[in-house]
């Protein structure tokens, strides 16, 4: 392994769901449903197999029904307009957006600030840029992870490349406002900087709403924003995500990308096309479901003695292990398996100051009622 990935190591999801199969245990480590998606959807995949759509080589910028489909629901439910053929860009997940993106757009020795706890790519991948990166700490407070907009502001040197923002935010299920994205914002433009904004949990938001960050002033230009159907359609194994940015981006990521996979795989871009068309009540049912989850999870878990950050958005919840008396989530979440047959993922794998993240272990509740039920009665039995 070279210099720049040798600190990484195997991820910390795959870790996990090898334990979980090992032991047999609940796995509510790496964050994946239990139920796949829209059985529509599996039937457009079907059919665009069989009629020979994607069988082949699609087009490098993604199959034009996909990126008008994406477009469109960001002109629809956000009322921002992206033209599909210079300004879409389909990618082999969110994975592929986030590596192709920071390796377009980072330079050698550029520094890339982004919000710690962060989710385990970002820093493989600004790594494999030969960027810096400069971690900005969301804190514990009152219940919820707060972003420190003195701390953002300190952050942001002469070396700023860019700003990587994640909200709907991963592992902490925080949900950026209004008010703290437009502050985002104007820094950005204040200090003309790029910002790549993941937002592929842009559905799963349970109190307050998803803005994007490219809506605000001076943003469209100098915004790369990420999803995934993924998340959105609970296909995780498809790997179709995009970016949609101004043309210039999209030509610059686009650079990244023809060299990583050349394309994404062609008929699941037709099935998600068709899915980005969905009436909006399945939206509304799947974050209704779970956010129904979230909260039976979340009384689970404090039921089960653990301090319990209730996420806003995202599928995950971040608990605190120390009412436990515990202190060391990684080897809470490497012993849990045989205490109690769960799995869980130690936070401490997202930060640089691994000691900030020590005594935090999340788990993902985009599982069946019966099987969060079933995990909670076995976490009970640790009290
Ligand atoms: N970004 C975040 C914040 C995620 O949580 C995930 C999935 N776990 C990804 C990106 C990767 O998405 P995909 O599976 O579409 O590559
Ligand atoms: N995004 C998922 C998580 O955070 C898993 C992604 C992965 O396995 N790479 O758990």
């Amino acid at each position: 392994l070279n210099r720049r990935l040798a600190e990484f190591g195997t991820t910390i999801f795959a870790e996990m769901s090898a334990l979980a199969q090992k032991t047999g245990a609940i796995n509510l480590g790496q964050g994946f449903p239990d139920t796949d998606g829209p059985e529509e959807v599996r039937e457009a995949a079907v059919r665009a197999l069989r009629d020979g759509r994607g069988n082949q080589y699609p087009p490098g910028p993604g199959v034009p029904e996909l990126r008008t489909a994406v477009a469109d629901h960001q002109l629809g439910r956000y009322g921002l307009s992206f033209d599909p053929d210079t300004e879409v860009l389909v990618t082999a997940g969110a994975t592929e957006a986030i590596a192709a993106s920071l390796l377009a757009l980072v330079e050698p020795g550029d520094e890339v600030v982004a919000l710690e706890p962060y989710y385990d790519s970002y820093a493989a991948c600004i790594a494999l840029a030969g960027g810096t990166r400069v971690p900005v700490t969301l804190r514990p407070h009152e219940g919820r992870y707060v972003l420190d907009l003195d701390e953002l502001r300190a952050a942001v040197t002469p070396r700023t490349r860019l700003i990587l923002l994640n909200s709907p935010h991963n592992p902490t299920g925080t949900v950026l406002s209004r008010a703290e994205l437009a502050a985002v914002a104007a820094l950005a433009v204040e200090r003309d900087l790029l910002v790549v904004t993941d937002e592929v949990y842009e559905h799963l938001v349970f109190d307050g709403e998803h803005v994007p960050l490219a809506s605000f002033p001076g943003m469209r230009e100098r915004t790369v924003t990420i999803s995934s159907a993924g998340k959105t359609f609970s296909f995780t194994g498809w790997k179709v995500g995009w970016i949609t940015a101004s043309p210039a981006l999209v030509a610059a990521v686009r650079g990244a990308k023809q060299f990583l996979t050349y394309v994404s795989a062609g008929p699941f871009q037709y099935a998600v096309a068709e899915a980005l068309r969905l009436p909006a009540a399945y939206f509304t049912a799947l974050r209704d479901d779970l956010r129904a989850k979230r909260d039976l999870l979340s009384a689970g878990l404090a039921d089960a003695g653990f301090e319990v950050y209730r996420p806003a958005g995202t599928y995950f919840v971040t608990t605190d292990i120390r009412p436990l008396g515990e202190s060391d989530g990684f080897a809470f979440c490497r012993a849990l398996p045989e205490r109690c047959g769960v799995v869980a993922v130690p936070n401490a794998v997202f930060y640089d100051h691994r000691e900030q993240g020590a005594p935090f272990v999340r788990f993902a509740f985009c599982k069946r009622t019966e099987v969060i039920q079933d995990a909670t009665a076995r976490l009970k039995t640790l009290a």
